[in-house]
């Protein structure tokens, strides 16, 4: 295997922060937990206007600059309305299903700083009652919070603080499997988070030397089109998202290599710079899939779209069920840590 990866480590980086409650829009307490990371690494960076940390690592070139991105932000939902038999009415934030989450426990995250815990279910839940319960569809009208507490109206759910606008939160349910299986929620990008994080702790405590300055940007609005679409110096020539790899039929992509991205919704990502990272993958040994995303746009998209001259690309761990129960292996952390590696170690694309 190419490079340094503790598995260890990053796993428990990536547990910690898929327990951290990061809905987009409501991400500050993950984004306390990532500076805390870099502020330990004695990494330098910024925080933008949105919430996303920018930290940097100065390489022996400082004019042309490269940037890694991964974002922190994950599904969720917010309180739409409160029902008169007190349960709640939900609006979801990211692109999902509605069944992806039925039966999922949740946090309600009121404004004073409470949590109020529930389960989301379809109001038609009981077949011995409902006798279509089956059948009924899984949308805005029927899916609803059942909290945990003595509500029966309105007003009692009132007074425990709750109110349009609160976010929800889906438990994550982290499990690590012998056979070295990950299942969680949002591992959709918290893996890949993980991964930078650790990658830069390997820059520092190795005294990786980087041939460019190299900007790892954790974005917070990714799910909701517009992470790493700012604050983008302008020095960058290359810029990555590094974001999960989509699997199912048709697709390449495995919980066991590296996904690397051809073309996603967004059109293709710069063909020269893919060339490069399946170069880096072939050189190194480093297993990789090639493939395409047939409903998928990263921050990558979002910054060329924003206007932004870069050459982009999109690369990850391949993350099986994604936006609803995920999994991964370990195997794909290793070869993407691999990847991200060898990447930034290399000379650039058409210099
Ligand atoms: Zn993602």
């Amino acid at each position: 295997m190419y490079g340094s990866f503790n598995e260890r480590e990053t796993i428990n980086i990536l547990k910690k922060l898929v327990e951290t409650p990061s809905p987009s829009g409501y991400t500050n307490e993950v984004m306390k937990v990532i500076s805390s990371y870099l502020d330990e690494l004695s990494v330098d960076y910024v925080k933008t206007n949105k919430g996303a940390i920018v930290a940097t690592i100065l390489g022996d070139n400082n004019s042309n600059h490269r940037l890694l991105t991964a974002h922190t932000d994950t599904l969720g939902a917010m309180v739409k309305e409160v029902k008169s038999n007190g349960r709640v009415k939900l609006s979801l934030i990211g692109g999902f299903s509605w069944n992806a989450m039925e039966g999922e426990s949740c946090f309600i995250h009121t404004s004073s700083g409470k949590k109020v815990r529930g389960t989301i279910l379809l109001h038609q839940s009981s077949v011995h009652v409902y006798k279509n319960s089956g059948s009924i569809e899984r949308n805005a009208e029927n899916m609803e919070i059942r909290i945990d507490e003595k509500v029966f109206s309105k007003e009692d759910t009132s007074k425990l603080g709750i109110d349009v606008g609160d976010f929800v939160s889906f438990d994550p349910r982290f499990e690590e499997t012998e056979s070295g299986f990950i299942k969680s929620r949002h591992l959709d990008d918290k893996a890949s988070t993980a991964l930078l994080l650790q990658l830069m702790k390997n820059i520092k405590s190795s005294n990786i030397q980087l041939p460019y300055t190299t900007h790892f940007y954790i974005s917070n609005n990714e799910e909701i089109g517009y992470g790493g679409n700012s604050n983008i110096p302008s020095e960058v020539v290359e810029y990555i998202a590094v974001d999960m790899g989509a699997l199912g039929d048709g697709q390449t992509s495995d919980e066991y290599t590296v996904s690397i991205c051809a073309k996603d919704s967004s059109g293709p990502y710069h063909y020269e710079l893919t060339r490069h990272l399946v170069n880096l993958a072939k050189e190194h040994n480093i297993g990789y899939k090639l493939d395409i995303y047939p409903y998928y746009g990263s921050d990558a998209s979002a910054a060329i779209r924003a206007g932004y001259d870069v050459k982009h690309a999109l690369f990850g761990p391949g993350i099986e069920s994604s936006h609803a129960f995920e999994r991964t292996h370990i195997d794909s952390l290793k070869h993407s840590a691999s990847l991200l590696e060898a990447y930034v170690k290399s000379p650039m694309v058409l210099e």
